[in-house]
């Protein structure tokens, strides 16, 4: 098992050290790597990912670390950037990525603060943990955490952080450890448990790198939760990742409020009321369409002559949509006068609309069909009215044209 220097001294970035042995790239693992006596490099392990950083092999080849990782036998891979000639017993100065590592130590640490404070205040555990590269959540095992629960959270572990309180690293025996009352006991069978204790107010198992005070932590923000599998998930962010995540939401809230010429605070009251003023004057554009094209049929109609009883109004709409010449086409047949209307609208897709009063002696439906075969048209209807649409680029004026001589041979 590689000794790791992170688990005394988590502050440490510097090191020195001796090549163990060199990983050889395969098909499986292409990547050479190096394992080293001690480390100071943490793995991916228990929700906390990797450092990155650099080795030195040798005082002169300096070579970037993309991974570190923990093998089953307790030995840690340093994953290499490229091969480098190392046998074992070289020499090996470690330097660490300083901000990922701080990082990753706000982001663990406020998470420990965080669970007590759900067990503390709600009695709601954590049952996983996870960091990635923007936010980190944690799992509660309860199917709801309601937004008072957020606050309070937050403010309670915010106190913890304001309060600078020390944490400590100790190690027990697993019987001891039974005996603390830990907020969280492994479940792995080990004689000696690395104890992380955040003086007062917290005290569980861990491997991780941790804060040495909760002040370095930061902040502790919330963000959103959801309903998982196993309770509910519960999004943070700390440290300096909490003052990006107050940037980002600012800069977003301020563009907004820019677009209203409003005050922050006023933004969602403006959305709200434009979302009203939009459901008005939608329903006064509706209103006003329905009343144009009843007065455009009715005009139409007016001017129509009358040929063997009835009037057949022909008329393309290259502004309009179907909805519209549907209205036209309804409006222009349901007055008394006995009437035709064959309407289509040329606008992208090309619609055509047949109608006729009831009681017509045409049939829409089989005209309509008759002239959409002729151009790959789709649509049907009834005797009194009909519908369809016709490829883009089609001659609509033309099919109309069509139509009615059918309908006056
Ligand atoms: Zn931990």
């Amino acid at each position: 098992m590689t000794k790791r220097l992170y688990f005394d001294r988590p502050d440490l970035l510097e090191f020195e050290s001796l090549v163990e042995a060199v990983v050889v790239p395969s098909t499986e693992e292409p990547r050479p790597g190096v394992i080293l006596r001690e480390t100071a490099f943490y793995p991916t392990s228990g929700g906390q990912v990797h450092d990155t950083g650099w080795l030195t092999l040798d005082a002169k080849d300096r070579v970037r670390v993309t991974e570190v990782a923990e093998q089953e036998d307790g030995r840690i891979v340093h994953y290499l950037e490229a091969s480098v000639r190392a046998a074992e017993g070289t020499a090996v100065g470690g330097v660490i990525d300083s901000e990922r590592r701080r990082d990753h130590m706000q982001q663990h640490s406020g998470q420990h603060v965080l669970s007590a404070a759900f067990v503390e205040l709600y009695q709601m555990p954590t049952v996983s943990f996870h960091m990635g590269d923007d936010y980190c959540s944690i799992d509660l095992a309860t199917p709801v955490v309601n937004a008072e629960q957020v606050a309070g959270a937050e403010k309670r572990a915010n106190q913890i952080v304001f309060e600078n309180r020390p944490v400590q690293i100790r190690y027990v025996s697993r019987a001891e450890a039974e005996k603390l009352g830990l907020r969280k006991l492994p479940p792995a069978e080990r004689d000696q448990l690395r104890l992380i204790e955040v003086t007062g107010f917290d005290l569980s198992a861990c491997g991780g790198t941790h804060v040495a005070a909760t002040g370095q932590i930061g902040a502790i923000l919330l963000r959103k939760t959801e309903r998982v599998r196993q309770g509910t998930r519960v999004e943070f962010v700390s440290g300096e990742r909490a003052v990006r995540a107050a940037r980002r939401d600012y800069d977003a809230l301020s563009e907004s409020a820019a677009l209203f010429s409003a005050q922050l605070g006023d933004v969602p009251n403006q959305i709200r009321k434009s979302f009203d003023d939009l459901k008005v004057l939608r329903k006064q554009k509706d209103d006003a369409l329905e009343e144009l094209a009843e007065a455009l049929a009715i005009a139409a109609l007016n001017e129509q002559p009358e040929t063997t009883g009835r009037r057949v109004i022909v008329r393309s709409f290259g502004d309009r949509d179907t909805g519209f010449v549907k209205l036209f086409a309804q409006n222009a047949v349901r007055t008394g006068i006995p009437a035709v209307a064959l309407v289509a609208s040329s606008l992208d897709p090309p619609s055509l609309v047949f109608s006729q009063s009831a009681g017509g002696t045409a049939d829409m439906g089989t005209l309509l069909k008759q002239v959409l075969t002729s151009v790959g048209g789709r649509g049907g209807g009834s005797r009194d009215f009909a519908q369809g649409g016709v490829p883009a680029g089609t001659n609509v004026e033309q099919l109309l044209r069509q139509a009615a001589a059918t309908i006056e041979a």
